[in-house]
């Protein structure tokens, strides 16, 4: 696989045409380019040709891209997403590390994010991550919980719950997924939040449809990550 411009160009202009089907203007969609498992190099690549939001899902591996050569020195020009998972004794790190962390799934975690925060004079930007189908989701609040979340969050100075984020189960079909974006989209009204984290490479023209603020795109812009790691990067 290589990462060429007319790819990016291409999911642009999937995207806008999405937006614009669904009344919506094109600039309200952002791209966060998915970078977990990509080296280095193949990020700045993405950087040269104008990606500037990425996301990742391991600490450990975030924390080496970010802060060593050749990504360091760019930090600045870089938003940082925390896509994955969150243990709470990774908290810390995740808020040095990270613009938005789009995976609070509870109230514990978002009090030590809270607390962290403050230890550093940071207001850190925050998703709620909604587990919606029980049956399958791995991840997630439970949708029960999320009035008791976002009322508590209002009490905590250092964090900012911005949106909703969410995975829906995998289908080859992407317009199976439309109901549990729909239903994502119809919380965050409830609750008047405005950040919707719905979509990756297989549906998210669909999420767009349904209203989705923020993309989450990793194949469709670096290729299959099980053939990077058999070859150990993209060529
Ligand atoms: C890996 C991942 C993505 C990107 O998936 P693709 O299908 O490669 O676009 C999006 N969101 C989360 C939470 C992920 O872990």
């Amino acid at each position: 696989m290589t990462l060429m411009l007319g790819d990016i160009k291409l999911i642009y202009q999937k995207m806008a045409h999405s937006a614009m089907a669904a009344g919506r203007e094109p600039n309200e969609v952002s791209l966060i380019a998915v970078s977990k498992m990509v080296p280095s190099k193949d990020i700045m690549k993405a950087f040269d040709i104008g990606l500037r939001n990425f996301g990742e899902s391991k600490i450990q591996e975030a924390k080496e891209k970010i802060s060593q050569e050749p990504l360091a020195v760019l930090n600045d020009g870089i938003k940082w997403h925390m896509i994955g998972h969150l243990q709470k004794n990774k908290a810390k790190t995740a808020v040095a590390l990270f613009d938005l962390i789009h995976s609070i799934d509870s109230i514990e975690l978002l009090e030590k994010i809270n607390k962290h925060a403050g230890e550093i004079g940071k207001v850190q930007r925050v998703l709620i991550e909604v587990k919606l189908s029980n049956e399958f989701a791995k991840t997630g609040l439970d949708k029960e919980l999320l009035k008791e979340l976002i009322e508590k969050s209002r009490t905590l100075e250092n964090v900012r719950v911005e949106g909703l984020m969410t995975i829906p189960p995998y289908f080859d079909n992407p317009e199976e997924s439309r109901p549990y974006f729909k239903e994502l989209k119809q919380l965050a009204d409830k609750f008047g939040l405005h950040e919707l984290s719905m979509g990756m490479s297989g549906d998210y023209e669909v999420a767009i449809s349904e209203g989705s603020t923020m993309v989450r795109v990793g194949t469709a812009i670096f290729g299959d990550r099980c053939a990077m790691k058999s070859t150990g990067g993209m060529k």
